[in-house]
């Protein structure tokens, strides 16, 4: 078979708490290699959704598949941390003690081997891989830094940076610009536009000017299901859409 087909499938997911049904027969396909903006009031289930993806809640009903064969719904959240999908909360969790190259270090080695990394060294594969991330990231300058002393934005790049160590397929995004200077979100839409293609990347964000600089595809969630899909214009101009936020 040689047809690709998206690498991550959410099919009829639903999700209830207390009777609420946070996610609604939600589907969602996602192709290799797509840049993708999940938008939507609060309270649509745009979070729910990421829990669900990495394996944090198990839905009620529906399936989740990572590619046609892997069901994510059997596998722990750190089973699908380790196996290809990433995923970069809104506050940023770096080891501000370290080095940029430390925390760098830490993510490609987990946890658990971390200090046996530190006394042993990492191999030369993982390096140049290093190397290649802080290049990315645009972090090569501030390599010896300790994390706590860079810049909002700079400390969101190097979250993004630790993920990327673990060369995931799928990279999910929380409000990767809140709280960012207009240089840092214009750096920002960079690195996630420089990213798509090598990683699917799903972004969910409420600035919508910057969803509209970086994303070919929106979905717009609403109530727990899919209330449009396309392009930021399409979706712009449709009247559910319009109710929808007007009503907020
Ligand atoms: P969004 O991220 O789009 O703002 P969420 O996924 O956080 O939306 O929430 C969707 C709905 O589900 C909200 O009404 C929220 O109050 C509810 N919800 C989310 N998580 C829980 C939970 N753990 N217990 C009860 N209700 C929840």
């Amino acid at each position: 078979d040689t047809s690709h087909g998206p690498i991550l499938y959410v099919e009829d997911v639903s999700v209830s708490f207390d009777g609420f049904k946070a996610l609604n027969n939600l589907n969602l396909y996602i192709d290799e290699g797509e840049l993708r903006c999940i938008i939507g009031p609060n309270g649509a289930g745009k979070t729910t959704m990421m829990d669900v993806i990495t394996g944090k809640t198990k839905p009620d009903a529906g399936s989740v598949y990572f590619g046609q064969q892997i069901n994510l719904l059997e596998l722990s959240e750190h089973q699908i941390a380790r196996g290809g999908i990433g995923r970069k909360f809104q506050k940023p969790t770096v080891y501000e003690a370290l080095s940029v190259y430390e925390n760098l270090e830490l993510a490609t080695a987990g946890d658990k081997r971390f200090w046996s990394t530190l006394t042993r060294g990492l191999n030369g594969e993982q390096k140049d891989r290093i190397s290649e991330v802080m290049e990315t990231i645009g972090l090569t300058d501030s390599v010896r830094n300790d994390a706590g002393n860079l810049s909002h934005g700079q400390k969101q790049w190097l979250e993004i940076g630790m993920l990327l160590m673990q060369s995931p397929r799928v990279l999910l995004v929380d409000e990767p610009v809140a709280g960012m200077t207009g240089e840092e979100t214009e750096r920002t839409a960079e690195l996630l536009t420089s990213l798509a293609g090598k990683h699917s990347v799903i972004v969910v964000e409420h600035d919508m000017a910057f969803v509209r600089s970086i994303a070919r595809e929106v979905t717009v969630l609403h109530q727990g299901s899919v209330l449009a899909e396309g392009t930021m214009d399409k979706v712009q101009n449709d009247p559910k859409v319009i109710e929808v936020y007007l009503g907020e």
